[in-house]
């Protein structure tokens, strides 16, 4: 089935990089959340970064304003209901997930695939919410998503191969590269590799070992990453690590090396979440 219209659930970081990402390849996009203050920061969030792209020359004002045109914010889910393939990206908090992807079902067309944008978390369960489970399945994508390639398609257990085709064949319209994740495992690919990684760069500062900078300055220049772990929690939330942590853990048979450090757990107490706006690793200690 052709995708022209996508809708989208929730108009945070992920959702309105999402929404972007399919306007800018022709699609109508509509971008739901629960408050109009919600909407509106991602409308907000797009426009910021479409206006960047035309100071930096990569696109015209022309095609800004198509792009901006293309997409309708709303705080009622109902208006989902015409779109040819929806993402979810709510929060990770299971239950929520679920309890969105059972209105939708209710909504939605019912040829159509649901997609959740999912970090960690069941698809199987999750599509266990609709009377659909075959249409469900799990688009991962990373932030920022307008500049980030890789999208991870992952199988719940009853997800059909044409829904995995229309997921795939979406993203790479996206101009995304796509992986097939065959099981629907806790963290699927990157987030499996990645946390552990996280945990023990919290554990070296935790234990007195290197600062926060140094841990990051190490593995930028002594493993050639982009970004260090401490640079690159702040980015994505500390939440959303820790949120995945604790499900890693519960999920993966509570081994040791997914215990939460207290220090990440400290940090979660203390509200500062990363993002830019809720201070961050780089504040540790400060
Ligand atoms: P976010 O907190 O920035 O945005 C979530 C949005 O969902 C908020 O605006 C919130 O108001 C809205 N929301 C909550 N309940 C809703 C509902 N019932 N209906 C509509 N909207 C609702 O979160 P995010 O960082 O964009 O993460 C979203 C999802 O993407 C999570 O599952 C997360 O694990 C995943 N993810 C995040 C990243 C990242 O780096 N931030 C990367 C990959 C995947």
């Amino acid at each position: 089935m052709e995708v022209n219209k996508v809708g989208i659930v929730g108009a945070g970081t992920m959702g309105n990089g999402i929404a972007q990402v399919a306007a800018q390849v022709g699609c109508e996009v509509v971008m739901s959340d629960i408050e109009d203050q919600y909407v509106r920061r991602g409308l907000d969030n797009i426009d910021r970064f479409l206006s960047k792209s035309v100071e930096k020359g990569k696109i015209q004002a022309d095609e800004k304003d198509a792009i901006l045109g293309r997409i309708t914010g709303t705080t009622d889910m109902s208006d989902l209901k015409d779109m040819d393939f929806v993402v979810e990206a709510v929060i990770e908090d299971l239950e929520l997930k679920k309890a969105v992807f059972k209105e939708l079902d209710g909504i939605c067309r019912p040829e159509i695939v649901l997609a959740s944008n999912t970090s960690s978390m069941s698809v199987t369960e999750i599509a266990a919410a609709t009377k659909r489970p075959d249409q469900v399945c799990g688009v991962h994508f990373f932030n920022p998503v307008p500049l980030m390639r890789l999208v991870e398609v992952i199988r719940g257990y009853y997800t059909s191969d044409d829904t995995v085709g229309v997921a795939v064949a979406l993203a790479q319209r996206m101009g995304k590269v796509t992986v097939d994740v065959k099981k629907d495992s806790p963290g699927f690919i990157v987030n499996r590799i990645m946390m552990p990684h996280f945990l023990e760069a919290i554990k070296i500062v935790e234990e007195g070992i290197a600062s926060v900078e140094d841990v990051d300055t190490a593995v930028k220049n002594g493993l050639n990453y982009p970004m260090g772990p401490f640079e690159l929690m702040d980015l994505t939330g500390i939440d959303i690590a820790y949120f995945v942590t604790e499900y890693l853990y519960k999920e993966l048979n509570k081994e040791s090396k997914w215990v939460s450090p207290n220090l990440l757990k400290s940090m979660i107490r203390a509200g500062r979440l990363g993002r830019k706006t809720g201070g961050g690793w780089y504040d540790y200690g400060k």
